[in-house]
């Protein structure tokens, strides 16, 4: 999702679910950081055609604040910690599962039941330098999301994955939009690019790989799911 302010592509949790204020008749298409500088600076909402004029002591401002200072405190923890030595946790217990990609290439990582899924990604990107963003991890045909509903970290043991177990690595080349009919996805697999049109009924053709049929049934579930 692109910011109108900073026009920076942007993580859906990066944006305010509603206006700044209850009067406002457009969508909220500015992030949390633009959204917050606009009204500190200029006491309105920053929408381009919106005349509001929001009130320094908006309580939806204080919301807005304390969001992002929650979202940045996850970014730090996250990104300074070595997924490895977090892995490990307090308890120790380090097991073993496999990450395998659509033509068969695998990786091993190590994980205990608190590893979070981001740190998973973290891993899978210092060693195969695909963007965490662009990952989509499936387990037992379920996606490993990053985060949970309530928009905290997930974790392996969220999920349950087993020890040894086997989890596909998908790369998106391009994020699937909000309204998929006909929508071109592209998966790459290390040198190889696999293409599918998904239609208005959800159907995938596929485009000109051989090995991607096992999982070509998961893709479409999570399609399904607007995922
Ligand atoms: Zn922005
Ligand atoms: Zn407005």
């Amino acid at each position: 999702m692109k910011c109108l302010g900073c026009k920076t592509e942007k993580l859906s949790k990066e944006f305010p679910s509603v206006t700044i204020l209850d009067t406002c008749r457009h969508p909220p298409l500015h992030c949390f950081r633009c959204l917050i500088k606009v009204v500190e600076q200029q006491k309105k909402c920053p929408h381009p055609t919106c005349p509001e004029k929001v009130p320094g002591d908006c309580a939806r401002l204080k919301e807005f604040q304390a969001t992002v200072n929650r979202l940045f405190a996850e970014y730090t923890s996250t990104s300074t910690v070595d997924y490895t030595t977090a892995a490990a946790g307090a308890s120790g217990g380090l097991q073993k599962i496999s990450v395998v990609m659509m033509n068969g290439e695998s990786i091993s990582l190590s994980y205990n039941p608190s590893t979070t899924i981001y740190q998973i990604k973290l891993g899978i990107q210092q060693r195969l330098l695909h963007h965490v963003e662009k990952q989509r991890l499936i387990y037992n045909e379920v996606e490993l999301k990053t985060y949970t509903d309530s928009g905290q970290l997930a974790k392996m043991g969220d999920y349950g994955v087993q020890p040894h177990s086997t989890v596909h690595l998908i790369i998106m080349l391009y994020a699937i939009p909000e309204h998929f009919n006909h929508a071109i996805v592209m998966c790459s697999v290390s040198r190889k690019t696999g293409v599918w049109k998904i239609d208005s009924l959800g159907t995938l053709s596929q485009g000109n790989a051989k090995n991607y049929e096992p999982l070509k049934a998961t893709i479409r579930k999570l399609i399904q799911q607007g995922v």
